[in-house]
């Protein structure tokens, strides 16, 4: 048993931000009251260029995993990615209670059929319902505006106190579906004492409100009768529902029709028509009705705003989409904003519109509004902290700017102790004065095609590697007196040399032979080629600045 473990088992209540809270992506929250643990959300994150040929990141389970038996359930917040989308990967490793509201569970549910798992057990709770979770902890879903139906605040009641988990949210107060976020409803959670804050720092250094998505209704139904010929198409995120039902009212007052296009839209917009979302709206259009519509009259909602190479906007302005292309004077509209790390995609895209003749629309290129965050701004920060007036404010959901940007709110509000944690540290909530308190190892892991393995396998660093540096491989066969038998083979990836492309190994070959001759009869096979390995790369290094990775098959025949 280490150190950490036995701090958490020695009674008291304890949170630790295993995910989430040095990055965007991959939330995955620990609560332990009395040896008891509660996990709060379980997102994937997606892998940027630090990871050549992996799409998707997860938290690192084995913590919990060597705990199990204390795991009284996961509770999710709401049906975002980067909240419930690592469940489904990390099953089999976590099996517990699952406790989320019905839009969230449908969605949930969907995603775990599709990776072939029928056995979890989800609790559909609706909101501002109490419940238990192990002997511990009585937890409440608390509504709160956001960027997707059914997203909740959690509330957790403890013997030690209470505290929110804000989970993702903003103060819209004119939401096109759901509840919106309660001032009032805070304030008596307030009233009643709130050990710790622990909350969503994605824009805590954007100033003023992050707006409402009845004012994005208004400003999109504006800028699509802006543009009278040609098709629209809007991309955004496939589970903002109500900005999809502002899309088809404004389509239907400039009489376009909607279609859907992106396999993540369908699930969504199907999630949302179980849900009792989508009633009294014009039904969308099939993909293939497309091309029975005249452009003038059709407006096409299209995945791939973040600028993903294999979602449905990237493949229409490459012209690589089986039923949908672009014509000059169609027109683009980005509902949306990049989030950090993918602009130079988007641009890759926008680049391809520009080429095609298409008017682009991002939320700067015009007056309308098109697009709010689903986060809190500064002062809605503020009116929180005001309404909760907790103890302790711990930011998470974040890179460590915005974490350190919403700990210098809660400073300048004299909260009592504000704690800004990393991913895996252990914050005492009680008894006696919050704390970091220890450390739980985290990390992540890859999903490597239909494979989990850690982020720092040395399959993927090898891959950074030769992305920089490139390889060479060579292999020959001695006798007993070190006399070549045959050719020496050699192979190299991602090296050029000034005179030709052979002129590389023609080099290699020539240094080779000259390791060969300064070489003591009697050397085993491994050592002859560790010494050739290593002469190799010294000389590579020498001629093209570069350690590429090198490998030496020698063999030794008895003749
Ligand atoms: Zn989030
Ligand atoms: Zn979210």
């Amino acid at each position: 048993m280490n150190k950490i473990n036995n701090i958490l088992d020695g009674g008291g209540f304890y949170f630790s931000p295993m995910g989430g809270s040095e990055e965007f992506g991959v939330n995955f929250n620990l609560y332990v009251c009395d040896g008891e643990y509660l996990i709060i959300d379980c997102g994937i994150g997606f892998a940027d260029d630090r990871y050549p040929g992996i799409d998707l990141l997860l938290p690192d389970p084995s913590f919990i995993e060597q705990n199990k038996d204390k795991l009284a359930g996961i509770v999710i917040t709401h049906a975002h990615e980067d909240h419930v989308g690592a469940v489904a990967y990390l099953w089999e490793r976590l099996q517990c209670p699952i406790y989320a509201t019905p839009f969230t569970a449908c969605v949930l549910r969907k995603k775990l059929e599709q990776e072939g798992i029928f056995d979890a057990h989800i609790n559909v709770i609706e909101q501002n319902n109490s419940f238990e979770i192990g002997d511990g902890f009585s937890v409440k879903f608390i509504p709160v505006s956001h960027s997707i139906p059914d997203a909740s605040s959690m509330l957790i009641k403890t013997k030690y106190g209470n505290i929110i988990h804000s989970g993702d949210w903003n103060l819209d107060q004119d939401p096109i579906i759901g509840i919106k976020t309660e001032a009032q409803a805070f304030e008596s959670i307030g009233d009643g004492g709130v050990l710790a804050y622990i909350g969503d720092s994605t824009n805590s250094q954007v100033s003023g409100y992050a707006g409402s998505e009845n004012d994005v209704a208004k400003g999109l139904e504006a800028e699509i009768s802006r543009h009278k010929k040609g098709k629209i198409f809007v991309t955004m995120f496939a589970s903002n529902i109500g900005r999809i039902i502002s899309i088809a009212r404004a389509a239907q007052k400039n009489e376009r029709s909607v279609a859907l296009v992106g396999r993540s839209l369908h699930r969504m917009v199907g999630v949302a028509m179980e849900c009792g979302y989508m009633d009294g709206l014009p039904d969308f259009l099939e993909e293939e009705d497309i091309e029975h519509i005249s452009d003038d009259n059709l407006v096409i909602i299209v995945t791939g705003s973040q600028g993903e190479h294999r979602a449905a906007l990237a493949r229409i302005s490459r012209s690589d989409h089986r039923r949908v292309s672009l014509n000059r004077g169609d027109t683009v509209i980005f509902s949306s904003r990049a989030i950090p790390g993918n602009e130079r995609t988007i641009s890759a895209i926008k680049n391809n519109l520009s080429a095609a003749g298409v008017n682009m629309v991002t939320p700067r290129d015009t007056k309308n509004l098109i697009h709010v965050s689903g986060h809190p701004c500064k002062d809605e920060v503020i009116s929180m902290l005001e309404w909760l007036r907790p103890t302790c404010v711990i930011p998470v959901h974040g890179e460590r700017q915005q974490l350190d940007a919403q700990g210098q709110i809660a400073n300048d509000l004299n909260v009592d102790h504000v704690i800004v944690p990393n991913n895996g540290s252990v914050i005492r909530l009680a008894p006696d004065v919050p704390k970091i308190v220890g450390t739980i190892e985290t990390g992540l892991l890859a999903v490597d095609q239909r494979r989990i393995i850690p982020a720092t396998h040395q399959s993927i660093t090898a891959r950074r590697k030769l992305q920089y540096s490139g390889a060479v491989h060579a292999s020959l066969v001695l006798d007993n007196n070190l006399e070549l038998l045959g050719n020496i083979k050699i192979d190299t990836v991602g090296l050029s040399c000034k005179r030709s492309d052979d002129c590389i190994i023609e080099d290699i070959r020539e240094h080779i032979l000259d390791v060969l001759d300064s070489l003591d009869i009697g050397l085993g096979e491994d050592e002859i080629a560790e010494k050739i390995r290593i002469s190799l790369r010294k000389y590579v290094l020498n001629i093209l600045g570069l350690r590429p990775k090198t490998t030496m098959h020698v063999t030794l025949v008895d003749i």
